[in-house]
């Protein structure tokens, strides 16, 4: 029997409602600046729907952009001016950065009662000692996605794989926080088929197209999929089981697909996200659910 689809977009519109209540409650307009450097067109995208996501739902968001060439030390300033600034609640700075900017002295100097991506030290130690946090949007949109199946997660299995400081550790530490028994694979993971096929849960943030076959997962597992990737006609033989993305690699000599091979993989597991309509939409909801927890959280 094929795996019941989880949607990301019915979720998210779940969380996005939850805003808009909280925002109504309590009157609040909070601010989200969303700063990107350079032109990566990948993060113009990720920037512009943040902001407009943030926008429809009552949050003043805005964007702000600078060139490739910007100095460390003048983004260094701006990210002060910002921290100073009493209508901005949350502070998101796209990465990745330009070469001459280190991402770990701007994720530094964002104040940690601002940072709504959750990735300054503070609110990572704070995460992993399981205190009250901004916690990483992603994964916590993967834990969201993973009550909305129903499934208790005490006790269950969850394998991770990917080790990132931005996925694969803090969803670690979330499925720990959760109760689950937590296996972590990466890149240098010995068997890592056979530590895969042990989770009732898996999560995918590797960034390798179609790398979760069918014979990775076990049987009614709930497959979480974070991966995006891009890829082109070489993948066409791998994707011949699924229509759709065969006809978007035909018509566009290129297609999005996720970590996981969705189409062999839905006959095994229990539970599967798509890519595109899985983990993504829930990512930038939670982040909206931070910029307002951090809003609530710096009035009181
Ligand atoms: P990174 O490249 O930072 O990390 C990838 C991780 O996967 C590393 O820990 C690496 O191991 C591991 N890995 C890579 N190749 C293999 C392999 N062949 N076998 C085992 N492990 C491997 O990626 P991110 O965590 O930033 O992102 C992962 C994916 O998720 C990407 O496709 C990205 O686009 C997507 N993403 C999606 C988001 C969304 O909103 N849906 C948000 C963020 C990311 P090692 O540490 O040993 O090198």
């Amino acid at each position: 029997m094929a795996a019941k689809l989880i949607d990301g977009k019915a979720v998210a519109a779940e969380v996005e409602a939850e805003v808009r209540a909280e925002l109504a409650r309590t009157g609040l307009n909070p601010g989200l600046t969303v700063v990107r450097v350079g032109d990566d067109p990948a993060s113009e995208i990720y920037v512009r729907n943040k902001a407009k996501k943030a926008q429809e739902l009552g949050i003043a968001g805005s964007e702000l952009i600078f060139p490739t060439a910007m100095p460390e030390a003048d983004l260094l300033a701006e990210i002060a001016r910002l921290n100073a600034d009493p209508a901005v609640d949350g502070i998101l700075v796209q990465l990745p950065l330009p070469r001459q900017i280190d991402a770990d002295k701007v994720v530094n100097a964002i104040d940690p009662e601002k940072d709504v991506d959750g990735f300054h030290p503070m609110n990572v130690g704070r995460l992993h000692l399981g205190r009250p946090t901004l916690t990483p949007c992603t994964p916590a949109g993967v834990m969201r996605l993973l009550a909305s199946t129903g499934v208790p997660i005490p006790g269950a299995h969850a394998v991770v794989l990917g080790r990132s400081d931005i996925v694969g550790k803090p969803m670690a530490a979330l499925l720990l926080q959760a109760h689950a028994t937590v296996s972590i694979c990466h890149s240098r993971t010995r068997d890592l088929p056979e530590v895969a096929r042990q989770g009732d849960i898996v999560v995918a943030a590797i960034g390798r197209p179609l790398f979760v076959t069918s014979e990775m997962v076990k049987p009614g597992a709930i497959v979480i999929d974070v991966g995006i990737n891009r890829v082109g006609p070489e993948f066409a033989s791998r994707l011949t089981q699924d229509e759709q993305k065969s006809r978007v690699l035909a018509k566009n000599g290129s297609a999005t697909v996720g970590d996981v091979d969705f189409s062999r993989v839905r006959e095994v597991a229990g539970w599967i996200t798509p890519v595109p309509g899985g983990v993504g939409p829930m990512t930038i909801a939670m982040l909206m659910r931070n910029t307002v927890t951090a809003a609530i959280r710096r009035r009181q």
